[in-house]
């Protein structure tokens, strides 16, 4: 950073700047310190955003601390289901996936969303034009990801989510945490046949991330399923190959970056109780990606 750049920055801090932290494990590739700082910029607020790389055990004191000094945050890998155990006010979007990704304080508690849940929300409805009321999905991943997406896929209305992980027990678990998992079925990986058709395919495996990875799911195998639109939870600049995959077949197809977009919307809301800027946190986005 060019010291010129420094000191505007650092004279814009002052004794009332609030703290908003990002908690997890790595957190140094982050693009929510991009995001959120240039959300505060927008909405001219006297905070800043920072990732600190934290274990399990500095966990619970930063949460209470920072939330206590009138800040909050988010909390990432490895930290997001003991996050959620520390909460005096939990959402209904952390009971459910047993996870929280956004912290705040109120009324003298510590609270915790799961924002993960509106950001998949946002991002099927951006691909699909509408929300997934009604609709067949293909689930793939049974982690983190895939429970938020789970939850909000049936949340919405989803006519049936059929989950395929690797570990199909760990699939199984996932649907035995949740309270509306009638309408969703696991499947053995690689059990999905071309007599099949769904709606929607959803990627939250971390299938993508490395260059050498294999892809979650051949849209052009002779035995793939028929699929209406395909969103990847991974994001990458350029889009993931699985997302150009997609669109060499014809399929409406788009990667993470939604996603990230709106739980750091949805997070910000809660931390601000107004509408978060939108455009300047998509460019900002945008700008980190190199697109
Ligand atoms: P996680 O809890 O570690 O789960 C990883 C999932 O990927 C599991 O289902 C795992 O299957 C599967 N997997 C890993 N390697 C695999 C392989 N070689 N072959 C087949 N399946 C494999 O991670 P997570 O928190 O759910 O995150 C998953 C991805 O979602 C992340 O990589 C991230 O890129 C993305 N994500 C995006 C956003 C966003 O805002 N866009 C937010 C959160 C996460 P097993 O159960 O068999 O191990």
């Amino acid at each position: 950073m060019k010291p010129e750049d420094a000191a505007s920055r650092c004279a814009a801090i002052g004794a009332g700047t609030r703290l908003l932290a990002l908690l997890g494990d790595p957190v140094a590739h982050s693009l929510s310190p991009r995001m959120q700082n240039a959300a505060l910029a927008a909405r001219s607020l006297d905070a800043v955003y920072l990732a600190l790389r934290c274990d399990g055990a500095g966990l619970p004191g930063l949460l209470r601390g920072i939330a206590a000094a009138g800040g909050g945050g988010n909390v990432t890998v490895p930290h997001k289901s003991a996050a959620a155990n520390l909460l005096d006010r939990p959402t209904d979007a952390v009971q459910a996936t047993a996870a929280c990704n956004a912290y705040w304080w109120e009324d003298g508690l510590l609270c915790g969303d799961n924002t993960d849940v509106a950001g998949v929300r946002a991002a099927v409805r951006g691909l699909c034009g509408s929300s997934a009321a009604g609709m067949r999905v293909l689930l793939l991943g049974a982690g983190g990801a895939a429970a938020a997406a789970l939850h909000a896929l049936l949340d919405d209305g989803a006519e049936g989510v059929t989950v395929m992980n690797r570990t199909p027990g760990r699939a199984r678990a996932l649907l035995e945490a949740l309270p509306h998992a009638g309408r969703a079925t696991v499947v053995e990986a690689g059990r999905v046949g071309s007599g099949e058709a769904f709606d929607l395919v959803v990627n939250a495996t971390s299938l993508g991330l490395a260059p050498q990875d294999a892809l979650p799911l051949d849209l052009e195998d002779r035995g793939a399923p028929r699929v209406g639109a395909a969103l990847d939870l991974v994001y990458k600049p350029g889009r993931t190959a699985w997302v150009r995959h997609a669109r060499r077949a014809g399929i409406p197809a788009d990667d993470g970056r939604e996603m990230l977009l709106h739980q750091g919307a949805a997070a910000f809301e809660r931390w601000w109780s107004h509408d978060a800027p939108l455009d300047a946190m998509r460019a900002a986005l945008a700008d980190a990606l190199g697109d």
